[in-house]
């Protein structure tokens, strides 16, 4: 059988008995599981503030859209980011005209301190941080840079669901301005399309919630005081999106998040497979990660000479890898810095994902592992 790169898996029954009741109340929008699943969030992870919303796309662009707003930054301004990620991450900065600053990544593909202290100018304002694969790199560096260069601070917490060191929350470290997570179907806690975002300052979290819902101020309806009458008699304070989650994918969130920890456990186990089968090979460079023993590993990589080359020994292998990601200064939107990443140009041609999921077993492990040395060896 085909071994695909990521497949979500889903508690199909305990989700449709969610869903049902969703579907009885006639209640599948903004509110009920909503608000269960924000509630729910904030408990499992330590955060004062979460919003569901209909992806971490539309979280990500909110996050900028406020810190902007809010700190006066002008078009043409920048934020440090990453090139090894979903562009996704970059195109928020995009969308609210001002500059992704890229600077390169680490050992474990996240932002380099060294690199991000090299790219402050006097038109940074942020900096947009990646926790690839669950990994939370040098988180700490960074947060310690950006005090001391008065930037704010944006976690692209994608792949994190579940990741924690010394059993915190990384995005819920002091210094992490807004946090945004993603429970798109191959994330580590899936639901079709859906994400988080977790300001730390309670005013942007209230701000949020009117954007994601066209700006709608909800606060003169609840003045009347009126059962539901004056319904229609809100006031309307900012041009705001339609980018709030919904009920049916919070029902899906609330089952999953029950087998998260025990999901991401499962991850690491099969990481630590590959990686017993890997270690000690010359020809195979494993990307670690600093919180080993508490990622969440949405992802695993290796790095080898002749990535397409295994890409294609695999495939004949009816084995489907993947790459996370091409280095985003490669597509023409971003070649403006293009060249200023060495290391990060350089892993883009050389890394290869390979599969980590809960469908999985050990002896699927071994298997592609034995198909990755006996091409690499060759
Ligand atoms: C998946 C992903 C996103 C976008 O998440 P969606 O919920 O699909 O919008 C953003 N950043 C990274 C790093 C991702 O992997």
């Amino acid at each position: 059988m085909a071994i695909q790169v990521l497949k979500p898996k889903y508690h199909v029954e305990e989700c449709l008995e969610e869903i049902r009741e969703c579907l009885e109340k006639g209640w599948t929008g903004l509110g009920f599981k909503t608000v269960a699943f924000e509630e729910k969030w904030k408990e499992y992870t330590g955060h004062d503030h979460a919003h569901f919303l209909n992806s971490a796309t539309v979280g990500l662009h909110l996050a900028v859209e406020i810190l902007k707003k809010e700190n006066g930054w002008k078009e043409g301004d920048e934020i440090i980011t990453t090139p090894i990620t979903f562009v996704s991450t970059n195109h928020a900065i995009l969308y609210e005209k001002l500059v992704p600053r890229f600077a390169d990544v680490d050992e474990f593909l996240c932002l380099d301190p060294e690199d991000v202290k090299r790219k402050i100018n006097n038109k940074t304002k942020a900096v947009m941080f990646v926790g690839y694969g669950g990994r939370v790199g040098k988180l700490k560096e960074i947060i310690k840079i950006c005090k001391e260069n008065n930037l704010k601070l944006i976690l692209d917490a994608a792949h994190m669901s579940g990741t924690k060191v010394d059993g915190i929350v990384p995005g819920t470290w002091d210094g992490v301005d807004v946090t945004v997570y993603s429970y798109q179907a191959v994330k580590n806690l899936p639901t079709a399309d859906s994400g988080m975002i977790c300001f730390a300052n309670g005013k942007y979290d209230e701000i949020c919630r009117k954007l994601t819902w066209l700006g709608i101020n909800k606060d003169t309806y609840a003045r009347s005081g009126d059962k539901g009458t004056y319904k229609w008699k809100y006031d309307v304070e900012y041009l705001g999106y339609k980018d709030h989650g919904n009920s049916i994918m919070a029902a899906i969130g609330l089952v999953e998040l029950k087998y998260l920890d025990e999901g991401n456990a499962y991850r690491r186990e099969l990481v630590k497979c590959y990686n017993e089968m890997f270690e000690g090979n010359s020809k195979i460079n494993i990307i670690k990660a600093p919180n080993e023993d508490e990622c969440s590993f949405h992802i695993y990589e290796i790095e080898v000479d002749d990535r397409d080359g295994l890409l294609e020994h695999l495939q004949k292998n009816d084995i489907y890898p993947g790459v996370h990601y091409r280095d985003n200064t490669e597509y023409e939107m971003y070649s403006y810095d293009h060249g200023k990443c060495p290391n990060a140009h350089r892993i883009s041609e050389r890394i290869i994902t390979l599969p980590l999921h809960l469908e999985l077993t050990k002896e699927d492990i071994k298997h592609i592992a034995d198909k990755v040395i006996e091409f690499v060896n060759k």
